[in-house]
């Protein structure tokens, strides 16, 4: 890339990066928004760099700066919107879905599993090393688990829906980042709105954050009923945990049955 091309751009990232800034960019092609928050340093060098190819767009509503040629007339962002999908097209955008890093690294999407009109959604954090190779939810050891327990309450996994947080497997395992999560958001928006579930079941602190958007304790969550939107929203272990710990047992039990109440209750079915 022509090195002055390169300086301004510097320039600019440096200058925005003390006054904050509310830009998109595309490098490594994964789309990045900054959203009013600083650059770091390291950030400032990928851009720049030589085999960056950045493209940087300003995003509606904002104008930017003034900054010279390279600036002089910014491009609109379109915004990421899967609003028009039906789950068969949001299945194919996700299996090939470049909105973070993740997708480096995954064998396959896991986009969710079971009967896309139940009445009750299940929602854990992100595929593990099972998961990703099946492209399939909850296969692994907490999955067999879960079979279990949805067995106790009554239901098949035929019956019910289950997905997860994130549609890519995290390496090793790790805790979903922040903004894989945002990344990620749009797509579990759009399965629930299309599912339209009476219950979501969240298992574990991180499924109930990424959809609650509350950044509090398990044990917390794991009190009263939720609302995503106008669904009710339960939160408890999970099956993972509680193959960590079988002592959580007796306690996920009880939310389980609280669950299946609600089910219950949703479907008019109340005993
Ligand atoms: N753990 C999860 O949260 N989701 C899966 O799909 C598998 C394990």
């Amino acid at each position: 890339m022509n090195r002055d091309i390169l300086g301004e751009i510097r320039r600019y990232f440096l200058g925005r990066r003390s006054s904050g800034m509310d830009v998109a960019y595309r490098l490594g092609g994964v789309e990045r928004e900054t959203q009013e928050r600083r650059l770091d340093d390291k950030e400032i060098v990928m851009l720049t760099s030589p085999e960056a190819k950045p493209s940087i767009r300003f995003m509606e509503g904002r104008e930017p700066a003034s900054q010279g040629s390279l600036f002089a007339e910014p491009e609109k962002r379109e915004r990421f919107d899967v609003s028009g999908c039906d789950l068969a097209a949001l299945e194919k955008i996700v299996s090939g879905c470049e909105r973070c890093s993740l997708c480096k690294e995954r064998t396959r999407t896991v986009f969710g599993s079971g009967n896309r009109a139940s009445k009750i959604v299940f929602i854990g954090e992100a595929p593990g090393r099972e998961e990703d190779l099946q492209g399939l939810p909850f296969v692994g050891r907490a999955g067999q688990l879960l079979t279990k327990i949805l067995a106790a309450m009554g239901f098949t996994r035929e019956e019910v829906y289950i997905t997860n947080i994130l549609k890519c497997r995290p390496p090793n395992n790790r805790d979903p980042q922040e903004d894989e999560m945002r990344a990620c958001e749009p797509y579990l928006a759009r399965q629930l709105k299309l599912i339209d579930p009476a219950i979501i079941c969240a298992l574990g602190r991180i499924a109930g954050h990424g959809l609650l958007k509350k950044g509090t304790s398990l044990t917390l969550l794991r009190q009263g009923v939720h609302y995503y939107n106008d669904i009710k929203v339960a939160v408890t272990y999970h099956p993972a945990a509680l193959l960590r710990n079988p002592n959580l047992k007796r306690d996920a039990w009880e939310d389980f049955q609280m669950v299946r109440r609600l089910y219950d209750e949703a479907m008019g079915e109340d005993a």
